[in-house]
């Protein structure tokens, strides 16, 4: 764990030399102060060496201007260390998510992710600049001042130690207690995120449902968990920095009196009386800075173990390591004997075998919840399946790339996402690569062109984060836009326009047609009629696939599908 902590800092190598290096020597002048001030006391003074006074008095500001310079190096090249290791691992983190397969978005909230990638890397931040540096200068300063003070008076110093112990037993139990009073924290963050995310995409039901309030009252609980957490964790940094602080205090008190008393039996002098003092002050930053690193310690690593368990999330769609890029795929879909399911017993296809030919037009018809959206899903990878085999051009999917793949799919389906910014960035999303005049041409080929000119800045247009601000039918044409651009051999389209009125339908028909036009096809239809006139079409229940062949062999087979056709008839 610490070593996967430590590798961020290899980027950032230079800027890590020159904060820990400047903060040792600030140290290191800090711990001659007091050797000083004892040689004004004992010698400089008494002997009234007023020259060599003004010297030292001179080489003094010396080194409080080195020191300043030095501290500047701590405080902005040390912040900017931690800022950067905690860019690069949210950097690293965001690229993980990409990677994820769809069962894990299926199986996380987006908020969790969110908390994640933002408020769980706040703190690390923070450890990647102190951690390391405070804690070796703290231990540096401590063993240094200690040094010295054992050297000046054993028994004195001595009398300092007993505490260390007690202070070590309060700093190793504060840091057990907080690791986990952090990690519940950032736990209970992730939950807040994801009911904030939850409500707000969802705000269209909340209102219609009137259901403000008792949103408000989850939110409220969920709200105060966190606000439990939290305070539970800084109780505990409370009492422990209280005993931090009385033992540090009963230290020096200890010290003040018995060398009070070592003063007054003439066994030091008052040099090493007021040197014991000062160090015993100097003792009491490395007691602050691990105090410090208690609270940014447990934070940043309960941060950081978040962080590790998203990053070793297992991916379960992978490429094989042999995988090769696809030829370009316009041959035959087959499923041969495929069997899958998203849940480890309970099968939603069960020995499907299917022909896809071609550069022809499939319909796949039936009950929804029958599994045609798990057929398709099935052709890109989207999911692996448990048993049998998914071929395109005679060539197992699995053994090629997931990329050279899915970049030869298209799929249109009833929900069009739209990203926020422009129509003409939202088209080009189809190819990142299009020029403008690809991306006009691919307009007109889904019709868009009466859009286009019907807005107020035409491609450039903000079409909204979601595209609220367009119809149905007009997302349902950026969307086949989009696929003109990526212009693949396969292409499906996943009850497309299920959602639209039949004058639009219709209109969108003319685009899909064209857009079907010598690829390979899958379409899912709902509304039977707009698949009449396919090359081909499977009906799937929840009993797999029950019948098969042309429009007019199925009415004339008269099974499920004449019932289901003369249903939507009759409406
Ligand atoms: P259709 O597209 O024919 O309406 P689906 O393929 O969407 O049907 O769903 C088939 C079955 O699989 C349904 O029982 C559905 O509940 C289940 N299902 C669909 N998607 C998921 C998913 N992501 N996780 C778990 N079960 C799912
Ligand atoms: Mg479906």
């Amino acid at each position: 764990m610490l070593k996967r902590f430590f590798a961020y800092y290899v980027p950032h190598k230079r800027l890590f030399y020159v904060d820990f290096f400047s903060a040792i020597v600030v140290a290191i002048l800090d711990l001659i102060f007091p050797l000083v001030v004892q040689w004004f006391i004992n010698t400089l003074l008494p002997e009234q060496e007023w020259g060599t006074v003004v010297w030292v008095s001179g080489g003094l500001l010396a080194t409080y201007l080195v020191s300043a310079y030095l501290q500047y190096n701590v405080n902005f090249l040390g912040h900017k260390l931690g800022i950067n290791i905690e860019t690069d691992m949210r950097q690293d983190l965001f690229e993980s998510v990409q990677r994820q397969s769809f069962r894990f978005f299926d199986n996380t909230k987006t908020g969790h992710i969110i908390s994640r990638i933002t408020n769980d890397l706040f703190d690390i931040g923070e450890l990647a600049h102190h951690g390391p540096e405070d804690l070796f200068i703290a231990v540096m300063t401590f063993v240094g001042a200690f040094s010295i003070m054992f050297y000046v008076n054993p028994s004195l110093a001595l009398i300092a130690l007993i505490f260390v112990p007690i202070l070590i037993a309060l700093i190793t139990y504060t840091n057990i207690k907080m690791n986990k009073a952090w990690r519940k924290m950032y736990a209970e963050i992730g939950d807040v995120n994801a009911r904030v995310e939850d409500s707000v995409s969802g705000m269209r039901v909340v209102q219609s449902f009137t259901n403000e309030a008792h949103e408000v009252e989850t939110f409220r609980e969920n709200n105060k968990r966190f606000r439990n957490a939290k305070v539970g964790g800084y109780k505990v940094m409370g009492y422990t920095s209280s005993g931090i602080f009385l033992a540090t205090r009963l230290m020096i008190l200890s010290v003040l009196i018995y060398g009070a008393w070592l003063l007054y039996v003439e066994t030091i002098d008052v040099g090493e009386f007021v040197l014991f003092i000062l160090y015993i002050n100097i003792l009491f930053k490395p007691i602050e800075k691990i105090s410090a690193i208690l609270e940014l310690y447990p934070k940043g690593m309960a941060g950081f173990k978040r962080f590790t368990d998203l990053m070793d999330e297992e991916v379960d769609v992978v490429d094989k390591e042999d995988a090769k890029p696809a030829p370009i795929l316009d041959g035959a879909i087959e499923f041969n004997d495929v069997t899958f399911g998203y849940e480890d017993n309970r099968p939603v296809l069960k020995n499907v075998d299917l022909v896809i030919p071609a550069g022809k037009t499939v319909a796949f018809v039936g009950p929804s919840g029958a599994g045609k959206t798990t057929i398709s899903s099935l052709i890109p990878r989207f999911y692996d399946i448990n048993g049998g085999a998914i071929t395109i051009n005679g060539i197992n999917i699995t053994e090629m790339t997931k990329e050279s793949l899915r970049s030869q799919i298209g799929i249109v389906q009833q929900d069009v996402f739209l990203f926020g910014g422009t129509l003409r960035e939202n088209i080009r999303y189809g190819n990142l690569n299009a020029t403008d005049e690809d991306i006009y041409h691919a307009a007109k080929l889904a019709n868009l062109d009466a859009l286009v000119e019907s807005l107020p800045n035409g491609y450039d247009t903000q079409i909204g984060q979601r595209g609220l601000k367009l119809s149905g039918g007009q997302k349902q044409r950026i969307a086949i836009a989009r696929t003109f651009l990526k212009n693949p051999p396969i292409l499906i389209l996943d009850e497309a326009t299920s959602a639209l009125d039949t004058e639009t339908e219709a209109l969108i028909q003319q685009s899909l047609k064209e857009l079907a036009e010598d690829r390979t096809t899958l379409v899912i239809a709902h509304r039977l009629a707009t698949i009449r006139h396919a090359d081909h079409i499977v009906v799937v229940t929840k009993d797999g696939i029950v019948e098969q062949g042309t429009y007019d062999e199925l009415i004339e087979k008269n099974g499920v599908f004449a019932t289901l056709n003369s249903i939507q008839i009759k409406q």
